[in-house]
């Protein structure tokens, strides 16, 4: 899978994408990442991609000209498969479901916005949708573009070697007919920890009595933290794909 950002602060990308699953899976060639700097497509002297908002009032907005350019440079003709997502504060909220869905598609290319935001027209005349990451406002699309681009590049098959642990962790696995859960807590070494030790069954090596264990566990911490999990239908994008691993995994 392809995935492209266009942003001010090209710069902004060094780092976030050279560790862990996500750099693994572009030194094995399974994803691709491509960071576009917007002032290429800029005709004056000084790259000018912002201008004052119509009707007055504060800050700068980003022109739309550079950004339409950009998408139709980097996707002359685009599939139903390649997707254009404008970071906003405004958009409907990125969650798993939306990473499902995404990690089954070609290309993905998104929009980091700055200053005040972008013109409207690119979110009604461009984008295929707006995504926000949360109710809170950031001071550029740029670290949105980082955590979409993580969700959905574990859940690219293949990315993350061991397929059981991307069906089974929180949102995604196990919750029906529940709803969606939360993963179960997980423990390590030292049994024994200033005197907690790790609840009993985890050492007991009976693998049905640990997955009826983890379940429980799972639906108490979901009913504790998030309740409102509960009842909620999972995403259908991502259960044909792991239907079998899915159905070995269920208590
Ligand atoms: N005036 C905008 C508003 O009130 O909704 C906020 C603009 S914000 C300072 C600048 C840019 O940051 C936005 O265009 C968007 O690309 C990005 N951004 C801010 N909050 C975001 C969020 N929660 N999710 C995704 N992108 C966000």
């Amino acid at each position: 899978m392809e995935f492209h950002v266009l942003t001010i602060f090209p710069d902004f990308f060094r780092g976030p994408f050279e560790h862990g699953v996500v750099g693994r899976a572009i030194a094995s060639g399974r994803i691709r990442v491509q960071v576009h700097d917007l002032r290429r497509w800029t005709s004056d002297r000084h790259r000018t991609v912002d201008d004052r908002p119509f009707g007055g009032g504060e800050g700068m907005v980003l022109k739309p000209e550079p950004i339409f350019q950009a998408a139709e440079e980097i996707w002359p003709e685009r599939s139903p498969a390649q997707r254009i997502v404008l970071l906003s504060a405004q958009g409907r909220l990125f969650d798993q479901a939306k990473a499902w869905e995404y990690s089954r598609l070609e290309g993905l290319l998104l929009i980091c916005g700055r200053y005040e935001g972008v013109d409207e027209r690119v979110a009604e005349h461009l984008a295929d949708e707006e995504l926000s990451i949360g109710d809170y406002v950031l001071s550029g699309g740029e670290l949105a573009a980082a955590v979409i681009i993580d969700a959905v590049a574990r859940l690219v098959p293949g990315v993350v070697g061991n397929e059981r642990s991307v069906v089974s962790e929180s949102f995604t696995g196990l919750g029906e007919p529940e709803g969606l859960l939360l993963d179960c807590p997980h423990y390590t070494r030292p049994a024994v920890f200033r005197g907690w030790g790790v609840p009993a069954v985890l050492l007991s090596g009976n693998h049905a009595e640990i997955r009826r264990w983890r379940r429980q566990a799972a639906l108490e911490k979901t009913a504790r933290l998030r309740p409102d999990l509960l009842g909620r239908l999972r995403n259908p994008a991502h259960t044909g794909a792991t239907a079998s691993i899915e159905k070995e995994l269920r208590p």
